[in-house]
């Protein structure tokens, strides 16, 4: 495939971008480049095909099953771009008066209720722009909660050796430290190590629930009161809120602050690597610690953006990626009450679905049952047949569908990790069953031939190391190297 560069015409006008409609200003001379840009010129049908190319080289949710594992892959009603598209809500300006954007400050006001119902939260921010981005947010509330009461000793966050690597990540990145507790033979977290782990230093837990190998852990009140009771507040990681949402409540089940993943959950595009939302919600006793510019309803009845008491600061420029709220709001309210139960509910019996599909030829390491995801092991069929899970994602690939998770959570042993969805239909779920059992004999039959697929893709088996450690992101200009 050419790339953009390689179509660019040189000396090529284009006289249909606009002309600027704001006064011009000279920069001072040492931020002036000293060399022109070297840009792309192609006219806009060029443009148009180039893009429309790379989107077809890719996979995204629109092209066939993609049953990720932890990502909730669902489809993105199309509703919700249409309502984000509303001029009211595109083409407005950051900086504009408030009382011009009264209509967009009460959809935050609105989504904020209905995330707090769902989850049991009293007050939701949405400023932080993914899941990670949460986390660290709501580190830092927890982290500003203790030593506000003047609690510095507590500097360790425990989190179990099943979560998301985020997880750690964020803790250390808000300057905690962090203590790892192991996971019982359920996946669920071990009582007894966590009772350990617990004391005058502890300033959190970090969970997710149901668990990454998709398991709802039944001690949950007990491991959030263990954590309560020894002065910690417990942390719910959402990414797995699709399970439950509308059937059990995360403030119910005793944690003090969540991270959703608008993308997952609330059926927004993953959209490579952003615009994303990851909305903070919490109890009232952190909420005087939120994001700096929370809207809120004033007595008056306006809207307006406030500064909560000993707010944490702002994390985000402005006041978060709205368009991306208002496709979640709209995907809410479209669903309704019954709707958000019953689509956790459908996500829950397609995942196990599968799972009853399958289970006879892969090795399921965590029970018979599971909530909305589960993972196979490939650690026997790796050592009979040199087939991996790897192999085995790649080989999917020639069926036109994405794989699943791989290698995640770490406890598991060559994982797979498959999330259907509560939107894939019971056709695809077969086909897609049918392919995974055909694959299975075909690595006893001959395993040899899985190391060089795909073979029907654009690109075919990459070498991962280099792809992920030597990538050329940028364009090499020939002439001159720069
Ligand atoms: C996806 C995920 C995260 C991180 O969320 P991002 O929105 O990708 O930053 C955290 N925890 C779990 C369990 C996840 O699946």
């Amino acid at each position: 495939m050419k790339l953009i560069f390689e179509r660019s015409i040189e000396g090529y006008e284009n006289d249909w971008i606009g002309s600027s409609d704001v006064p011009s200003y000279n920069l001072p001379n040492q931020f002036v480049r000293q060399q022109d840009l070297k840009l792309p010129t192609v006219s806009q049908n060029e443009l148009s095909r180039h893009y429309t190319e790379l989107a077809k080289a890719t996979f995204g949710v629109n092209d066939g099953f993609y049953p990720l594992g932890s990502c909730t892959m669902k489809y993105n009603p199309k509703i919700n771009d249409e309502v984000a598209s509303f001029s009211g809500f595109k083409e407005i300006h950051p900086l504009q008066p408030v009382s011009s954007i009264q209509g967009c400050l009460e959809t935050y006001v609105l989504a904020e209720r209905w995330f707090s119902e769902i989850n049991g939260m009293d007050a939701f921010t949405f400023q932080p722009a993914a899941g990670a981005h949460g986390e660290f947010t709501a580190l830092l509330m927890i982290k500003a909660y203790h030593q506000k009461n003047g609690d510095t000793k507590r500097t360790k966050i425990i989190i179990p050796d099943s979560a998301h690597g985020t997880n750690p990540a964020s803790a250390a990145m808000a300057g905690f430290e962090i203590v790892n507790v192991a996971s019982d033979q359920n996946g669920c977290v071990d009582l007894a190590a966590l009772k350990a782990a617990v004391g005058e230093d502890t300033a959190g837990l970090m969970l997710t629930n149901p668990n990454t190998v998709g398991i709802f852990d039944k001690n949950i009140l007990e491991i959030t009161d263990i954590v309560h009771q020894a002065g910690g507040l417990n942390y719910y990681d959402g990414a797995n809120l699709n399970a439950i949402m509308g059937v059990v409540r995360p403030g119910d089940m005793g944690f003090d602050v969540v991270h959703l993943n608008i993308h997952k959950t609330f059926s927004t595009p993953h959209g490579g690597g952003g615009p994303g939302l990851g909305p903070v919600g919490c109890k009232g006793l952190l909420k005087e610690f939120l994001p700096d510019h929370y809207p809120l309803m004033t007595e008056e009845g306006q809207f307006d953006f406030s500064t909560p008491k000993s707010t944490i600061g702002m994390v985000k420029g402005f006041y978060g990626h709205f368009s991306i709220l208002t496709r979640a709001l709209t995907y809410v309210l479209m669903l309704g009450a019954e709707g958000i139960s019953a689509s956790s509910k459908t996500a829950v019996l397609h995942a196990n679905y599968m799972l009853n599909g399958l289970k006879d030829k892969y090795e399921v390491p965590y029970g018979s049952h599971c909530m909305h995801e589960f993972v196979l092991s490939l650690e026997k069929v790796k050592k009979d047949t040199d087939v991996s899970a790897l192999d085995i994602a790649k080989a999917l690939l020639d069926y036109q569908m994405h794989p699943p998770t791989m290698y995640f959570p770490m406890i598991v042993p060559e994982a797979l990790m498959l999330e259907p969805t509560e939107t894939e239909s019971k056709k695809t779920m077969d086909e897609a069953i049918q392919v995974y059992l055909e694959l299975y004999d075909l690595a006893y039959e001959n395993g040899e031939q899985f190391h060089e697929f795909p073979k029907n893709t654009l690109v075919g088996r990459l070498d991962e190391v280099k792809a992920a450690r030597s990538p050329i992101v940028r364009y090499q200009f020939t002439e001159s190297g720069d």
